[in-house]
């Protein structure tokens, strides 16, 4: 690629840019890695080149992109350091050269629990700092698995591990569909080769099957859209595979893929939310949605990552069942790109940041709750030190995969999967945890080591004095903000 396509690509993304030291920036990463081959045969600037590429396929500023441009240079040119870098482009540029290269220098996996979340506490700390920093390592990754073929087999495996144990739940984390759905995929055939063929193999008839039915039913409810005045994007969404992968093994579906209702699911893009209701109450006119399911409104009630849709299930002419999203255009900017949404910048100026401000990923703070976990686990890192059954749960707690369970006046909590109603009582309140008495799901009371599910809604009944967490809750506790809490309160 060359340093052409970058610019075309700026272009089109309308990111305001200095041509004349952009040209600067890139002359002084060509140079430095000058002689340098990737495994692939290519020059090695070819890796920056897309790294800032897909930067700027996520609409960042010109700033990310010249750091993405130098990201590798400190590390690999010995003669390079971090101060010529802030002489020649200025301490923000440096600022993010430093914090990729500091994220990115030690790997996460393959090495003992301790190292690993010293490193993770290490992006962690970087991302709370600035979320920019993350992402150039997120898109530094992405190209990475991208050209992941040309490396030696024996590295393979374990990169792709760590893309999907580390880099992949990041970017869920962060909001980014977009990104994790790639880097699950690509990682998938090289970490699960035989479990990767047989989902391939098995999925693909069905996949055939589901797009020919799909094909007609789009084309129907584009109609009864347009007869209701809603503007709207109807399409089908095929399932990425490492996803379905995962679905398949769970208990309920037992790995009959006849269970599975999404395969490709319908996807509807409004203009508005309104129109997300509208559109909605025009589905279930025409075609009836499936009974006890139910009808998931993440419109109401965003999951803790940002993301926003309705979910419905609907059977079709054929007594299939189709799955439904529907969402906003903005929503749908939110779902696939997170952190880095376009939408989230005007938004945030519009509250009245400076574009200054925003452009130094003081953005990050006001994405406010939703950054709430990045910042929960680097302070308790600070505060506890690192013992072991520490490091593990953090680990565990990071990365692990979510629920999401709401409180009766229907805040959205996010906990890790088999969390009590201990940790729910820590996570509303860490007062509250003082205060159990008992606990009631979906309103029947429940024992304290209840594990919940996503989608219960959790009420904790308070006693009228406080009453001390016993030492045999840390049993019952998932998350390490009630395990420190708990122990807190009762020293050997
Ligand atoms: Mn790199």
């Amino acid at each position: 690629m060359s340093f052409h396509k970058l610019i075309e690509t700026l272009n089109k993304q309308k990111i305001s840019y200095d041509p004349e030291r952009l040209k600067k920036v890139f002359d002084f990463a060509a140079a430095a890695h000058e002689g340098q081959l990737r495994y692939s045969g290519e020059k090695y600037i070819e890796h920056p080149l897309q790294v800032a590429r897909i930067l700027a396929g996520l609409g960042q500023s010109a700033e990310v992109i010249e750091a993405a441009l130098l990201h590798d240079t400190v590390e690999d040119n010995p003669t390079i350091t971090l101060e010529q870098i802030e002489k020649e482009f200025g301490p923000d540029v440096a600022f993010l050269v430093d914090g990729v290269t500091k994220v990115g220098k030690v790997r996460l996996r393959g090495s003992t629990d301790q190292i690993f979340v010293e490193n993770l506490r290490k992006m962690f700390v970087a991302m709370a700092q600035d979320i920019r920093v993350v992402l150039i390592r997120l898109a530094d990754r992405l190209h990475n698995m991208q050209t992941l073929d040309a490396i030696p087999l024996s590295k393979q495996k374990r990169i792709a591990q760590e893309t999907l144990e580390v880099y992949a739940p990041l970017a869920e984390r962060l909001g980014m569909g977009f990104l994790k759905g790639q880097l699950e995929d690509l990682a998938f055939a090289y970490a699960l080769p035989k479990e990767y063929h047989w989902v391939t193999s098995l999925s693909l008839p069905h996949f055939h099957h589901a797009e020919e039915t799909t094909k007609h039913l789009i084309r129907q409810m584009k109609q009864k859209l347009q007869e209701n005045n809603i503007r709207a994007l109807v399409h089908g969404r095929h399932k990425h595979k490492y996803s379905l992968y995962k679905k398949l093994l769970r208990p309920e579906i037992n790995k009959d893929i006849k269970k599975i209702h999404d395969l490709i699911a319908l996807r509807i893009i409004t203009d508005n939310k309104l129109n997300c209701y509208s559109a909605l109450g025009i589905i279930h006119t025409h075609w009836k949605p499936v009974p006890h399911i139910g009808v998931s409104d993440f419109i109401a009630q965003p999951k803790p990552n940002g993301y926003q849709s309705i979910h419905t299930k609907i059977f079709d002419k054929s007594g299939r069942i189709v799955e439904i999203q529907i969402r906003s255009e903005a929503m749908h900017q939110q779902a696939e790109f997170g952190a880095a949404a376009h939408f989230v910048y005007s938004e945030a100026k519009a509250k009245g940041l400076s574009s200054t401000e925003l452009d130094k990923g003081k953005i990050s703070l006001d994405l406010g709750k939703k950054m709430d976990w990045v910042k929960q686990l680097a302070a308790w890192q600070a505060e506890i030190g690192s013992n072991e059954e520490f490091v593990k749960n953090l680990k565990l707690d990071a990365l692990s995969s979510r629920i999401y369970v709401f409180s009766p006046k229907g805040d959205v909590f996010d906990l890790p999967s088999q969390a009590t109603p201990i940790d729910f009582a820590f996570a509303v309140h860490s007062g509250l945890g003082n205060f159990v008495q008992a606990a009631k799901v979906n309103g029947k009371i429940v024992s304290l080591n209840y594990q919940l599910s996503s989608g219960d809604v959790v009420e904790i009944i308070k006693s009228k004095n406080p009453r001390k967490p016993t030492k045999d809750w840390i049993r019952f506790a998932k998350t390490q903000k009630a395990i420190a809490k708990i122990r807190q309160l009762n020293p050997e």
